[in-house]
């Protein structure tokens, strides 16, 4: 086992990973820039280090900087949560040079997946069911109306090298289909540097339904369940929740196993997420997330199973400690990410948080990084904490919530906690009904005015 992890990270995941490394009784080092001195997690861990300016780039992506800070504190292991450095493969290459462990995939998993095009391919060959769509790249506009017109209008322009729902456009006849491609390539050089896109069935009404695997490299895999993340406002995630409204036991079952099996067959190592569409009763696989996950707590409450910790016994060499069968569901819960940001404008909202109350009680859990006058800084994201509620049944789980929200205080800035409480009451969420377009919908209509 490791005796000390540097975690590369900030906010509430390096928290969460705090957490796990001190119950496994593992020394832990906590990174900073300088427009983070006063974060909890630097005043949480048994060591930190500033390794650099508020700019990410010049702090929390600084790879120099962090094999310094391990040298300095002889950390032997690197955390990196999500976001940042978690899903660069150069990273993980770096580390493995340097005898630094590296808390996540294979460098080589961690290639494929990101380049959306390989990961496709790769889904295909492993047996996971995917979107209709090109079999890789297409540069010409002939070649691209003709796969259109194979799989049928409408049809979305992906980019390869995609991410955060950038370089995608739809066509929905012949005739929109060379603006949608141009504007796809021009908007993926300009993100990725690289113009490579390709096409896909563009699906009317999905859900986002992703499954939750840990591997061990050594064999095991097992799935953990589905999270349906179709509460969705430009991309990003809003509300996720386990299990999934439009599930019944069998398909969970059924996908769960689908995924599982790919991940023996891969040899993945750690925890990871296969996110796919769902409709009309089928699964579509569209990319995979080689890292954890923001709303992995939801898939915590149900199981049990604590995700950091696994991740950190398997990337120490630990084979899987259970198996499938040993895997329970239990109950339902579900997640908010309160950002701070205007409830109805998402305006981002830093600054000083005058006043704080977080909710509590059975079954409520918040992951959050901040305190009563601590102040946010306007550099990184504009998560505030994540609001997490487990209940015996969706019904129990949502009155939880319901009453966690309307305890919950922050004041001094403005907070996306009064969109929840409008959520929480309303009928086609209470219902269940609700596709990926949903949260868009109402909020074009005024749903929060
Ligand atoms: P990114 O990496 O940019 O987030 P994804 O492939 O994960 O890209 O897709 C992001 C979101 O775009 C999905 O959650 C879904 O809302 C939408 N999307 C992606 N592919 C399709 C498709 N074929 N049909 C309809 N919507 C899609």
């Amino acid at each position: 086992m490791f005796d000390k992890i540097l975690i590369a990270n900030r906010g509430e995941i390096a928290l969460r990973v705090l957490r796990a490394a001190k119950e496994l009784g593992i020394a832990t080092v906590a990174v900073h820039s300088t427009a983070d001195s006063d974060a909890m997690h630097v005043r949480l861990a048994d060591e930190s280090v500033c390794i650099g300016p508020p700019a990410a780039r010049d702090s929390y992506l600084n790879v120099p900087a962090l094999l310094a800070a391990c040298e300095i504190t002889g950390a032997d292991a690197i955390h990196p949560g999500y976001g940042f450095l978690s899903e660069n493969a150069r990273f993980a290459d770096i580390l493995a040079e340097h005898n630094i462990a590296f808390i996540g995939p294979k460098a080589e998993h961690i290639r494929i997946m990101g380049d959306k095009i390989e990961a496709k391919r790769t889904a295909l060959r492993l047996g996971i069911p995917c979107v209709p769509g090109s079999e890789g790249g297409v540069t010409e506009d002939a070649e691209a109306l003709k796969i259109a017109a194979d799989i049928g209008y409408p049809v979305l322009v992906k980019a390869a090298a995609g991410g955060g729902g950038r370089g995608m456009k739809v066509a929905r006849s012949a005739e929109d289909l060379p603006d949608a491609l141009a504007t796809a390539r021009s908007e993926a050089k300009a993100a990725f540097g690289d113009d490579a896109v390709y096409l896909e069935k563009y699906l009317e009404k999905p859900r986002h339904i992703e499954i939750q695997v840990l591997g061990d490299g050594q064999g095991g895999a097992v799935h953990l369940g589905e999270r349906d993340c179709s509460l969705q406002r430009r991309h990003q995630k809003v509300w996720e929740e386990s299990p999934s409204p439009a599930l019944n036991d069998r398909q969970r079952a059924e996908i769960g196993e689908t995924v599982a099996k790919a991940m023996r067959e891969l040899g993945y190592v750690g925890a990871g997420t296969i996110e796919f569409l769902y409709e009309d009763g089928r699964f579509y696989f569209i990319e995979m997330n080689t890292r954890i996950q923001v709303e992995h707590p939801v898939t915590e409450m149900i199981t049990g199973i604590d995700l950091v910790n696994e991740q950190i016994k398997i990337a120490a060499g630990s084979p899987l400690s259970f198996a499938q069968e040993d895997v329970v569901f239990t109950g339902h819960a579900i997640e908010c990410r309160i950002n701070a940001e205007h409830p109805a404008t998402f305006r981002p909202s830093p600054g000083k948080i005058s006043y704080y109350h977080p909710p509590g009680g059975l079954g409520v859990r918040v992951d959050s990084a901040v305190y009563q006058g601590y102040t946010i800084p306007p550099h990184y994201d504009s998560l505030v904490g994540k609001l997490i509620v487990h209940g015996r049944t969706r019904t129990e789980a949502l009155m939880r919530l319901r009453r966690a929200l309307d305890e919950f205080i922050v004041d001094g800035i403005d907070t996306t906690i009064p969109l929840f409480r409008t959520l929480v009451r309303n009928a086609d969420i209470q219902n269940g009904q609700y596709d990926i377009h949903w949260l868009e919908k109402f909020l074009a209509d005024g749903g929060m005015d």
